[in-house]
């Protein structure tokens, strides 16, 4: 049997047909208030003839929300005729945490990002990660990941792409990151080249498809300026692409690159309390600055714990909510880089 005919997802859509379909792909889930029902995931798909495929995805992490928004948009507003080949939307990968506004699905507690490649046998969120990478991710030329900082997180609205090892690859990702225009770009690590990377992107990596993803903000919330960056990214990966014709292609802006290296990019917290930052979003910070402090306002009289950047960098991302724990990702920093 192929991996595909394992999952157990059933898709109410029929993905060569022409035209746009929209519909849900069925997880079935017998429970105690539904013996027979199934878990409805959107999905979209829009065809005209043929050409390449873009799978659109967001709500991969429930509590991020920008990315719904636009594939929402985008599923309304693109019309059949207007491309050439196949775009595949599906706006609430993890349908379940995306209902409940939460990063992770209620039902198994998954986080769908660390979840792939799947198990078409496992739980809700397993069941999800093996039909994407196993049914929708071989279908694409070109995958785009919409991710925000969620409920914890916010960063600076930016692209990014993970460094790939094929070089013609990495090129071809690199110029999808410049015709995303975003004002802000970022290249990570990527996997760890054992093809055991758990994401998403991961997915499309194994699979060696094009991979651009996005961190479009965050705080559990959408903000225009986010919403205007990635909607206008979309429009401009489908022109790259070749599946929208290049009149169709929005100014962007010009890109700053940055590159997000390893763990001295990366500020943790060293103590349980409340979460004080003294700098903000998009500053520019030097090695060994003060960059917060934890105080503990149930014994007052104690001295705050403060803590200092491990080295200079560009405030990238920084925890919202003030109550933390010792462990916790408060803030991360991205430094200057030429894209080759
Ligand atoms: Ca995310």
């Amino acid at each position: 049997m192929s991996d595909a005919a394992r999952s157990r997802l059933i898709p109410d859509v029929d993905f060569d047909a022409e035209g746009k379909q929209t519909g849900f792909v069925r997880l079935f889930h017998s429970v105690h208030s539904s013996a027979y029902g199934f878990i409805p995931i959107p999905i979209v798909v829009i065809k005209n003839g043929a050409g390449p495929t873009a799978l659109f995805v967001s709500g991969n992490h429930g509590d991020e929300y920008e990315g719904q928004v636009a594939l929402s948009n985008l599923a309304k507003s693109l019309d059949p005729s207007q491309i050439k080949g196949r775009v595949i939307i599906l706006p609430m990968a993890n349908f379940p945490a995306a209902m409940a506004g939460r990063r992770t699905s209620p039902l198994d507690e998954g986080n769908l990002n660390r979840t792939f490649p799947g198990n078409p046998d496992g739980t809700v969120t397993q069941q999800i990660a093996f039909f994407i990478e196993h049914v929708l991710i071989p279908m694409a030329d070109v995958v785009c990941d919409l991710h925000s900082g969620g409920s914890s997180l916010m960063y600076v609205p930016c692209a990014l792409i993970k460094r790939v090892s094929d070089a013609a690859r990495h090129a071809q990702q690199v110029a999808l990151l410049q015709a995303f225009g975003s004002p802000l770009a970022y290249v990570s690590g990527g996997g760890n080249g054992t093809g055991t990377d758990s994401t998403l992107m991961g997915g499309a990596e194994r699979a060696g498809k094009l991979a651009v993803g996005t961190e479009l903000g965050g705080s559990g919330q959408v903000t225009p300026a986010a919403l205007r960056i990635v909607e206008r990214g979309l429009r401009n990966v489908l022109v790259q692409m070749g599946i929208l014709p290049r009149k169709m292609r929005l100014k962007g802006e010009d890109t700053r690159f940055l590159n997000v290296g390893g763990p001295d990019y990366f500020v943790y917290a060293p103590d349980s309390g409340v979460f004080e930052p003294v700098v903000e979003l998009g500053d520019e910070v030097r090695k060994g600055q003060l960059a917060g402090r934890i105080h503990f306002p149930e014994t007052p009289w104690a001295a705050a714990v403060e803590f200092q950047f491990g080295r200079e960098g560009f405030v990238l991302c920084k925890r919202v909510p003030g109550r933390t724990s010792r462990g916790d990702c408060l803030f991360h920093l991205g430094t200057d880089t030429v894209l080759e």
